[in-house]
């Protein structure tokens, strides 16, 4: 029998959160080896397409101190000023970053975009092993090490890691070998995202709304265009996709208003139902479960991949601590463990509580998010809450985040 192959770190995903972990424990110096089912450059990569992430200030400076912003700031927009309303109520907050002392909460980038700059570093030679496309079909968690049936067109390997990362998505394969359980909720609601360009300058202005069928959200991006994403039940979403470009717009204008002037230009449509999924634990014998793998959220408040962000620069600081040490200890696996669950209840429980108060059609509810949202106008501490919370500051912060680099110079 052959023996299997050896690798220091197994990530099972190399979408946005795998792609950004290899890149950053490759630098710590171990040996770090990338499984992945859809070529990149394929129409079906799920996680390199169209959509417009906003990121937050600390992911930001987490991929800054990685050595990947350089080459994503050229063509980020930056997000000075953020306003949150019901359409037609008299609540609205406007959310100024100079109000919290910064140039901008953070910047839009371009799914696709991030890809191209990550994946052209990890490719260099003798960084990172790939098997690409390929597919994880067993997973046997030991003591020193986990066994990993990995298959492709080539065949079937065999490989040994001494720490598995499961980064494959809300519907991981890696999660469901292990048997761990997940919370599902569909929202029954779909969003379609595509590009829009104004009439007027957006000047780094991203909107939310907050509608009974769902958000709707404009995203500041390069040559005046702006991501938008906009939630719908899951029943209408096809026909949003059937209406022309002009009847598309013309809907859209009349949900977001003249804020921006006339929408004008329209991109490709793309639709994704919305659902969460919650890992009942994010750690497993030798295995960590991070990403959409382990959170999966609505997009309302933007936050999915800027948690994914903070879980790999939580990782990161943690195996820089101690160089050497064994990846996969139960020490590593417990300290990841209690960092990341407090900041992953926080965002999870926001973030569905946003969805589900606004997507309630009674009365009460109608009363209670004018209120909530009147409150965080008027009253600064709640405000200044909203704004760190934009920024993607919570609970501890890991060092990245915060701009200093995971290993002291020297
Ligand atoms: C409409 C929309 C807008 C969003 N906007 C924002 C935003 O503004 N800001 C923000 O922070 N977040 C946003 N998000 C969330 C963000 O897209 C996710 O948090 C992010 O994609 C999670 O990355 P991931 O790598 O964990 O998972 P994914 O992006 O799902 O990547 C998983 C990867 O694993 C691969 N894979 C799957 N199964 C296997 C397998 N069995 N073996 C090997 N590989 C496998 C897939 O091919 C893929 O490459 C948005 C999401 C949506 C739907």
């Amino acid at each position: 029998m052959t023996e299997p192959l050896k690798t220091d770190i197994a990530i099972v995903g190399g979408g946005l959160v795998g792609a950004s972990l290899a890149w950053a424990l490759q630098s710590l110096g171990y040996d770090v080896t990338v499984i992945e089912k859809v070529a990149f450059r394929a129409t079906a990569q799920p996680s390199y397409d169209d959509r417009t992430l906003a990121l937050s200030h600390s992911s930001c400076q987490i991929l800054s101190g990685l050595g990947l912003w350089e080459g994503l700031a050229a063509n980020a927009t930056p997000i000075r000023e953020i306003t949150v309303a019901e359409p037609g109520k008299p609540g609205r907050v406007t959310l100024r970053a100079t109000e919290s002392g910064l140039e901008a909460f953070g910047h839009v980038i371009e799914a696709r975009e991030f890809g191209s700059v990550v994946l052209q570093r990890l490719k260099q030679p003798g960084l990172v092993n790939w098997y690409i496309p390929a597919a994880v079909t067993a997973v046997v968690t030991g003591s020193n090490a986990c066994k990993l049936d990995i298959e492709s067109e080539q065949g079937t390997v065999s490989l040994q890691a001494r720490l598995v990362v499961a980064a494959d998505g809300a519907a991981s394969t890696v999660r469901q070998l292990l048997g761990i359980d997940a919370r599902c909720h569909d929202y029954e609601q779909t969003a379609v995202i595509c590009n829009v360009t104004p009439s007027e300058p957006h000047r780094g202005r991203a909107f939310e709304w907050l509608t009974d069928s769902g958000p709707f959200a404009i995203l500041p991006h390069v040559g005046n265009r702006c991501g938008l994403v906009w939630s719908v039940p899951t029943i209408q979403a096809q026909q949003y996709l059937d209406m022309d470009d002009a009847q598309f717009l013309h809907e859209a204008q009349k949900r977001f208003g003249n804020e921006l002037g006339a929408f004008r230009k329209i991109g490709r449509r793309s639709t994704y139902p919305l659902k969460l999924v919650r890992a009942g634990q994010d750690t497993s014998g030798r295995v960590i479960i991070m990403g959409n793998a382990a959170h999966a959220i609505h997009p309302a408040g933007a936050q999915g991949f800027n948690l994914g962000l903070r879980d790999v620069a939580v990782l990161a600081e943690l195996l820089a601590e101690k160089p050497g040490q064994d990846p996969g200890c139960e020490e590593i696996l417990a300290a990841y463990s209690s960092w990341r669950k407090p900041d992953h209840d926080e965002t999870v429980a926001w973030t569905d509580g946003l969805v589900r108060l606004f997507a309630n059609p009674s009365k009460t509810a109608g009363l209670a998010r004018t209120a909530g949202i009147l409150a965080h106008a008027l009253l600064p501490p709640l405000r200044r809450r909203l704004a760190s919370k934009a920024m993607g500051y919570r609970g501890r912060t890991p060092k990245l985040a915060l701009g200093q680099p995971l290993r002291n110079p020297g």
